[in-house]
C-alpha cells in the first residue's frame, strides 16, 4: 500500500521527451516495467507515477550519457489494473534495492497544506517523544492581543520566517534596508551600466537578498529529499517557480525566475498582513534588562539621529546575511557572543561555456550548441584536500585545508558583489536560460582563525578582517572604479604577467591584468595552484589559456556565527533575539536559509504560546 520510490531508472538521451516534460514518457515506463518486473510496460496507468528526481549522468565510464530518474508509485492508482497483473505488486519488497517503501504521503501544494506539512516535520524534529507527531492541535491565533516580532531581513531566511509567523498570527513587521525588487532591478542597472553603486540596494543587499540577483541554484547540502527541502521547493512553487525545480537533480531558478517570484512572495506575506518595510535600516537594538525590546531603524541611507524611528516588539529575528559587517559591530556593542568561524577565500575562474561542454560531454556538446534544450549546459565540481604530501613538490602546504570549485554557474556571468566602495570582491549570477558563452565558478581555499592570526586580526571579527584585507587589496589591483583584476590561469601557475592579451571576460564593468599569484599569502596562492595542476588532471583542458581567473571571492560563507539555542533558536547571549540563516552561521545557500528560517519561525511561533505541538 502508499507509495514506492524506484530508484535509478535510466532513460537514453535519444528517448528523453526533454528537461521540461513533466509527465511520465513511454520511455519511463518501460524503465519502471523493468524495475517492478512487470510484463507489459503500456497496461501502466502514467497517473499513478510522479518523477520525483531527474538528473543528467554523462561519466565518461557510461556507454552511453543518461537521463536518471528516481520515481515514486502510487499504489492506490493501480488499483484498476487487471486482477491477473497483481500478483507483480505482492513481490515487491524494499530489498530489491532499487525499490524502497515510502510511508508518508508527499507534500501537497497550496500554501496551507504546506504549512500544516511544516508542522508536521517541525514536530517530529523536536518531538521525539512517544513517536508522537500527529497534526492534534489547531493554530491557537491570538485574537485579542498578537504578539509582535520584527523579522530583519527580507533574504530566503527572513521571508521564510516571517511567512511561518504571520501564519501563525504574529504581527509581523519586516524591515529590509534595500529595495523592492522593481526598483533593485533599476539599482543593479545603473551599477553595471553606469558604475554607481547604491550603498544599500545593491547585489546583496534588497528584497530575497542575495540569492536574488544570483545563479538561483536551488541544490543543498542539507538532504535534497527532505521533506522540510520538499516543502521550501513547493513553497517556491506556489509563488510561481517552475515544477521541474521539484524534481531536478539539480534544481535552479535564475535571476528572471527569482524576481517575479518574490513579488508574489512579498503580495502573499502583505495580504497576512506582514508589515514590510524596505529602504529601512536596522540600526540598533532597544535592550532593557538584557532582554530586546524592538529596534532602532533609519531611513537606509541616512544616519541622522533625526530620521530615527524606534520600534517595540515581543521578539527581534536577525536575519541579516554576512554582508552586514555593521550589524556585527552592533552586536558586539551589546556584549553579544560572536564565534570566528572558518570560512574559504579564493578567486572565480571562468571558461568559455563550449570549452567546459568539450570537456564533460565530447561529442554529445553539439547537440548542447543546438539548442534542442535535452542536455543541460555542462557545469563541473571538483575538490581536493591539500595535505602538503601531494605529490608536486613546487607547492607543499604545512597545513592541510581544503581547496575546491564552489558556486558554479554555467550560462553565467561574473557580477560585482561589493557593498562598499573602497572593496572590491565578486560572485556568479545567471539567467533561467543559463545561454550566456561563460561558465564561472569560484575556486576556494579553507581558512580559520589561525591564518586570521597570521595577519594580526583576532578577536570576534578578525574573519571579517580577513575578508576585507584581500577585498581592498583586490579594489587597489583592479585600478579603482569597480574594475576586477584578472589573470589567464597559466599565468597565474607560472606565478608572472606574461603581458599576454587576455581572453573576454563575462564581467561588464571592466577588467585589468593583474598579479593576482601576489594577492593572497603564499599558502593560498599554493593551495590554489596546486589544485588546479589536480583538477585539470580531472577535467583535461581546465588549464587553459582562455580561462580567466578574476580577484577576489571572499564572501563564501559567514566569518562569524552568533551562538543560539538549538530548541529555541532564542540568542545565548541576547534574550529576545533569534539569529538566523546565513549572517549567523546557520545556513550557506538560498535552501538553507530558507530551511533555517522556516524552523525558526516555529519555534518563535512556540515560544509566543502562538502554536501548541506536540511537544
Ligand atoms: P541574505 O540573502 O544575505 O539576506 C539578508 C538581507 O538582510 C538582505 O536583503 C539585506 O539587505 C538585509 N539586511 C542586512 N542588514 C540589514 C539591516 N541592518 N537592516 C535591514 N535589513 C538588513 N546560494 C545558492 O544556494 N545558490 C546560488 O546559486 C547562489 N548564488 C549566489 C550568487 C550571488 C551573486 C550571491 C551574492 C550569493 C549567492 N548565493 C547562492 C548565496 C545565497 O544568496 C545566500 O546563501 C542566501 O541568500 C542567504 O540567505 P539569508 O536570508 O541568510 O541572507
Amino acid at each position: 500500500e502508499g507509495f514506492w520510490r524506484l530508484f535509478k531508472l535510466g532513460v537514453s538521451c535519444s528517448r528523453d521527451p526533454g528537461k521540461d516534460f513533466l509527465g511520465v514518457s513511454d520511455a519511463l515506463l518501460e524503465e519502471i516495467a523493468k524495475a517492478i518486473k512487470f510484463p507489459a510496460p503500456s497496461m501502466l496507468p502514467p497517473e499513478a507515477f510522479s518523477v520525483v528526481r531527474k538528473s543528467f549522468d554523462a561519466r565518461k565510464s557510461l556507454k552511453e550519457p543518461k537521463f536518471v530518474y528516481t520515481v515514486d508509485m502510487d499504489v492506490n492508482k493501480l488499483l484498476d489494473l487487471e486482477p491477473c497483473t497483481w500478483d507483480f505488486i505482492f513481490e515487491l519488497e524494499p530489498k530489491i534495492g532499487q525499490i524502497e517503501h515510502m510511508p508518508h504521503e508527499r507534500v501537497s501544494g497550496d500554501i496551507t497544506n504546506i504549512i500544516h506539512n511544516y508542522r508536521r516535520i517541525y514536530d517530529s524534529a523536536v518531538s521525539i517523544k512517544d513517536g508522537d507527531n500527529q497534526l492534534s492541535e489547531p493554530y491557537k491565533h491570538h485574537t485579542t492581543k498578537k504578539p509582535k516580532v520584527v523579522v530583519v531581513g527580507s533574504g530566503p531566511s527572513g521571508l521564510f520566517a516571517s511567512l511561518v509567523l504571520a501564519e501563525f498570527g504574529a504581527d509581523v513587521t519586516l524591515i529590509e534596508r534595500g529595495q523592492a525588487v522593481e526598483q533593485r532591478g533599476r539599482d543593479i542597472g545603473a551599477l553595471v551600466v553606469r558604475k554607481i553603486l547604491q550603498l544599500e540596494s545593491n547585489f546583496c543587499f534588497g528584497e530575497g537578498g542575495a540569492g536574488t540577483w544570483s545563479d538561483g541554484k536551488l541544490v543543498t547540502r542539507i538532504g535534497r529529499n527532505s521533506n522540510s527541502v520538499l516543502s521550501v521547493l513547493k513553497t517556491l512553487v506556489n509563488f510561481g517557480a517552475p515544477e521541474n525545480i521539484l524534481f531536478d537533480g539539480k534544481p535552479h531558478l535564475g535571476t528572471d525566475r527569482l524576481v517575479p517570484l518574490l513579488r508574489n512572495f512579498r503580495q502573499h506575506l502583505q495580504r497576512l498582513g506582514v508589515d514590510i518595510r524596505f529602504g529601512t535600516r536596522v540600526h540598533d537594538l532597544l535592550v532593557e534588562n538584557g532582554n530586546v525590546v524592538g529596534v532602532e531603524v533609519y531611513e537606509s541611507g541616512s544616519n541622522s539621529k533625526f530620521n530615527s524611528q524606534k520600534l517595540g516588539c515581543d521578539a527581534v529575528v536577525l536575519a541579516v546575511g554576512h554582508s552586514a559587517r555593521d550589524i556585527y559591530q552592533m552586536l558586539l556593542s551589546h556584549n553579544t557572543i560572536l564565534v570566528p568561524k572558518e570560512f574559504a577565500v579564493g578567486l572565480r575562474i571562468e571558461h568559455p561555456q563550449e570549452l567546459i561542454n568539450g570537456i564533460q560531454y565530447a561529442e554529445l556538446a553539439a547537440e548542447v550548441r543546438s539548442g534542442r534544450g535535452r542536455i543541460p549546459v555542462a557545469d563541473y565540481k571538483v575538490g581536493k584536500y591539500i595535505d602538503g604530501d601531494d605529490g608536486d613538490e613546487r607547492f607543499s602546504s604545512p597545513i592541510k585545508r581544503s581547496c575546491y570549485s564552489f558556486c558554479m554557474c554555467p550560462g553565467g556571468q561574473v557580477v560585482l558583489t561589493t557593498t562598499n566602495t573602497a572593496e572590491l570582491c565578486i560572485n556568479g549570477m545567471s539567467f533561467s536560460r543559463r545561454a550566456s558563452r561563460w561558465a564561472n565558478a569560484a575556486l576556494v581555499v579553507t581558512v580559520s582563525s589561525k591564518d586570521f592570526e597570521s595577519l594580526n586580526f583576532h578577536g570576534p571579527l578578525a574573519g571579517v578582517e580577513f575578508q576585507r584585507e584581500f577585498e581592498r587589496r583586490a579594489a587597489t589591483l583592479g585600478g579603482g572604479n569597480f574594475q576586477v583584476p584578472v589573470q589567464t590561469v597559466t599565468d597565474f601557475l607560472e606565478s608572472k604577467l606574461s603581458g599576454a592579451s587576455i581572453p573576454p571576460s563575462s564581467y561588464r564593468l571592466g577588467v585589468k591584468a593583474a598579479s593576482l599569484h601576489e594577492l593572497f599569502p603564499s599558502y593560498i596562492t599554493e593551495a590554489l595552484q596546486s589544485s588546479i595542476l589536480m583538477f585539470d588532471k580531472e577535467l583535461p583542458g581546465f588549464i587553459s589559456s582562455n580561462a580567466l581567473l578574476h580577484g577576489v571571492e571572499t564572501r563564501t560563507s559567514s566569518p562569524v556565527k552568533i551562538p543560539r539555542s538549538t530548541e529555541t533558536y532564542e540568542c545565548t547571549s541576547l534574550k529576545g533575539l533569534y539569529p538566523i540563516g546565513e549572517g549567523a552561521g546557520y545556513a550557506g545557500g538560498i535552501v538553507s536559509a530558507a530551511v533555517d528560517g522556516m524552523y525558526a519561525g516555529f519555534a518563535l511561533a512556540k515560544s509566543l504560546d502562538l502554536y501548541q505541538g506536540s511537544m
